[in-house]
């Protein structure tokens, strides 16, 4: 599914201006949205799913303003929102079969099958039979994942899925998001976690207070932080100097004092080594230097 942002503006009540003319284009696969607390990823989602109108701009899926086609589009969608939350009382299975009812699935037998089907593919088909309060905070995400996914959505959002997860279930969680991606669906996923941010993401989009500060590949945000992170072995007396002046993103101590990584727009002027970025490094270069930078596919 094409899905175009165009101009888009999020200024709330109180004068919060959550989204700065945002301009984004991306398709089917995973596209992630990458952006420290307070970025807007929520506003954007907000929209993105109509639970929102946003104060100027507009969203197009497949050429069609979401606005104007609210139902259309909320019949292809699934949404695991930030502050997602359970009917107490409901088995895990009872659970989705209710959503499954509200997705519109009515044949009971075939909703059961379908329930069944995404408890496995979550991994949840041995805690059919518990109650979903009772489910561990990575469980009770997982069955998040599975109720977006009742009623076969072609556009899958997911707003901060794995905060608060431990890395077995984040990694966990990633790999099936990972494998849903193999299908023919678009997935939107929002993290403030670099590391959510994998090379399965076809488009990612880094978001900075409102601003959209990168759009195109994990590839590409890395391309444009080579030549900018540097390793250097200082002295205690170099290090303050160095730490005055450079961002400094890690620290290990050595025999002869510390040695440094700084992200740099230039060659700093102590000896140094030019190191190949990872998405870290890229992360915290595009965030220091707001680099507004429009990146092909
Ligand atoms: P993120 O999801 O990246 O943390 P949000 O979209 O939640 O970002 O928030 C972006 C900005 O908008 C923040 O400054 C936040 O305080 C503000 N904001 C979010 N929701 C509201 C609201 N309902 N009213 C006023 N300000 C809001």
């Amino acid at each position: 599914m094409k899905i175009e942002i165009q101009g888009l503006n999020q200024i709330y009540p109180n004068g919060n201006h959550a989204l700065k003319d945002i301009n984004l284009e991306f398709g089917t696969g995973m596209f992630g949205l990458l952006g420290p607390n307070g970025a807007g990823k929520s506003s954007l989602m907000r929209i993105l799913v109509t639970l929102m109108k946003p104060t100027s701009g507009v969203v197009l899926v497949e050429g069609q303003d979401i606005q104007k086609h609210r139902k259309e589009l909320r019949s292809i969608l699934g949404y695991l929102p930030q502050d997602f939350r359970f009917f107490t009382a409901l088995k895990t299975w009872e659970f989705l079969d209710y959503s499954g009812s509200l997705a519109g699935l009515k044949n009971k037998r075939e909703r059961i099958a379908e329930v069944d089907r995404l408890l496995d593919q979550v991994g949840l088909l041995e805690v059919r039979d518990r109650q979903a309060n009772r489910l561990s905070g990575g469980m009770k995400r997982r069955l998040g994942i599975a109720q977006a996914l009742i009623g076969n959505p072609r556009i899958i959002v997911v707003d901060e899925p794995t905060t608060g997860l431990d890395p077995d279930e984040r990694i966990r969680f990633r790999n099936i998001l990972s494998q849903l991606s193999q299908h023919d669906v678009t997935i939107i996923l929002s993290t403030h976690i670099v590391g959510d941010i994998s090379s399965t993401c076809q488009g990612m989009a880094l978001l900075n207070k409102g601003e959209l500060v990168f759009s195109g590949s994990p590839e590409n945000l890395v391309k444009n932080a080579e030549g900018h992170v540097f390793k250097l072995t200082l002295s205690p007396y170099d290090y303050e100097r160095v730490k005055e002046h450079y961002n400094i993103i890690s620290t290990i101590p050595v025999e002869s004092g510390w040695e440094v990584q700084i992200v740099s727009d230039t060659a700093p002027d102590f000896e140094s080594i030019s190191l190949i970025p990872n998405i870290e490094h890229a992360y915290v270069y595009f965030m220091e230097h707001k680099l507004h930078t429009e990146l092909g596919e």
